[in-house]
């Protein structure tokens, strides 16, 4: 895989002191090959490959970095340009209702997308009407329906008789009766891009003024959802693009080429079919899901600038050794929720993505109750020597002692044996940083 890959150089890069134009050419014909893997446009890669080798060969050195971090950070910046920068919101017009277009292949998440957005618009106090303008694919109408009775959103529709112009129109008028701030219409998409369904998107367009015209891509398609992300933008003029189940395996290279691409910001990421999975697009999470190393630099920038220094300094003796315990841990917790929402910070450890099973992690606050439950009903030896957490009677009394299963107990135990092993992979890491520091 891309992560695989771009590990395996990175790896050897990190035990040498300084990066010559060798060793950055040699880390670009792989970060080359992986993003042409993942389905990246060529042109966009041929680019992308110059700026970072400029940059990365160039003055940029931070002290605090080993080589390969360096250019990890080189090239995880540039990929996060690459996509935009800064996340982008959806627009609000002047004076309402704000007109928003959905367009998109077919099966590319338009009609749950537009439930989706609605669902996000109502959490922000906002009233979005709901348009069926998709009157050619069967049930297309029922399917937003269904949704609009689901998120308690009203749907307007005018059946599959009349067509899709007039009911883009009519459901702006009543959008303005009802008070409605939003008007999200979900139009028609055609397995391929043809002539007949963009006239049919121009005329809406023409009609209705939209504020917004969204490209929904399914992520999954590749190299493909960037050509189709390229000619809807040259008929129809995008203001934006909402990337679709990335909830899937998919290899990430179409957000990549999309922005770069098309110059319009990828503004919403689908997570799923249910209707809250839907996130404002992060350029620089999407960057190091692609680069597979989780978020290290900003990891190391909010550990640094929280955690208390002496502290620091014990626990990373500590981790060196792996003499972690889970007194540690539970000290460590305390911390680690000072810093921010948990899922965040757990998304930015290294490997988190790579350890079986912690990929869709969720951290939900009850779940880290239930954890820190099962450490406090360990004797003060347990919680010091966690080699001691062999037996099945301990395990046996710590559950009850938490109120949680055999299977609970297991579990967090070797999750936190995974931890540890992260831990001084972890410290190997600064260690190396620190080196470079010494030398000046
Ligand atoms: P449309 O033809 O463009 O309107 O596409 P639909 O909204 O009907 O979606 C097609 C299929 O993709 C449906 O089965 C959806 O549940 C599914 N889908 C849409 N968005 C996502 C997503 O973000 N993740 C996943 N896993 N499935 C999605
Ligand atoms: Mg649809």
């Amino acid at each position: 895989s891309l992560a695989n890959r771009l590990q395996a150089t990175f790896d050897r890069l990190r035990g040498k002191g300084k990066v010559t134009e060798d060793d950055v050419n040699e880390m670009m014909r792989e970060v080359r090959l992986a993003l042409l893997e993942a389905d990246v446009n060529f042109k966009v890669v041929k680019e992308f490959i110059a700026k970072v080798k400029e940059r990365a060969i160039g003055q940029e050195v931070l002290k605090s970095l080993t080589p390969g971090q360096q250019v990890i950070k080189v090239v995880n910046d540039e990929l996060t340009q690459l996509m935009g920068g800064e996340q982008s919101k959806i627009a609000l017009a002047s004076k309402a209702p704000t007109v928003v277009m959905m367009v998109g292949l077919q099966g590319a998440g338009k009609t749950t997308t537009t439930g989706k957005l609605a669902k996000y618009l109502q959490k922000q106090n906002r009233r979005p009407l709901l348009v069926a303008c998709d009157i050619y694919r069967p049930a297309a109408i029922k399917q937003l329906q269904v949704l609009g009775e689901q998120l308690k959103v009203p749907v307007f529709s005018l059946g599959d008789q009349v067509s899709p112009v007039e009911i883009a129109n009519q459901a702006i008028e009543q959008a303005k009766a009802e008070h409605n701030d939003y008007v999200l219409i979900d139009t028609a998409g055609r397995l391929h891009i043809d002539e007949k369904l963009m006239d049919e998107l121009k005329d809406i367009r023409a009609t209705v003024n939209p504020h917004e015209i969204l490209l929904v891509v399914d992520a999954m398609t590749g190299q493909d959802a960037v050509n189709v992300a390229e000619s809807f933008n040259q008929q129809l003029e995008l203001s934006g693009v909402v990337l679709t189940k990335l909830d899937g395996d998919t290899r990430g290279g179409a957000a990549l080429s999309v922005k770069a691409v098309t110059g319009k910001p990828i503004k919403f990421a689908g997570m799923g079919e249910k209707m809250d999975a839907l996130e404002p697009f992060h350029p620089e999470r999407m960057a190091s899901r692609i680069l597979g190393m989780g978020d290290v630099l900003t990891l190391i920038e909010k550990a640094q600038a929280n955690v208390d220094q002496d502290k620091a300094k014990e626990l990373e003796r500590k981790m060196r050794k792996a003499e972690f315990t889970f007194e540690d841990f539970l000290e460590q917790m305390a911390q680690v929720r000072k810093l921010g929402p948990l899922d965040d910070l757990l998304g930015m450890l290294p490997g988190m993505n790579k350890v079986k099973g912690m990929k869709d992690l969720k951290v939900d606050e009850k779940a880290l109750n239930r954890v820190e439950a099962i450490v406090k009903s360990m004797t003060k030896e347990e919680k010091q020597n966690p080699e001691l957490l062999k037996t099945t009677s301990r395990k046996r009394r710590i559950a009850h002692g938490s109120g949680t299963s055999i299977q609970e107990v297991n579990r967090f135990i070797k999750q936190f044996e995974e931890m540890r092993k992260m831990m001084k992979q972890f410290t190997k890491m600064t260690d190396q940083a620190k080196k470079k520091k010494g030398k000046g």
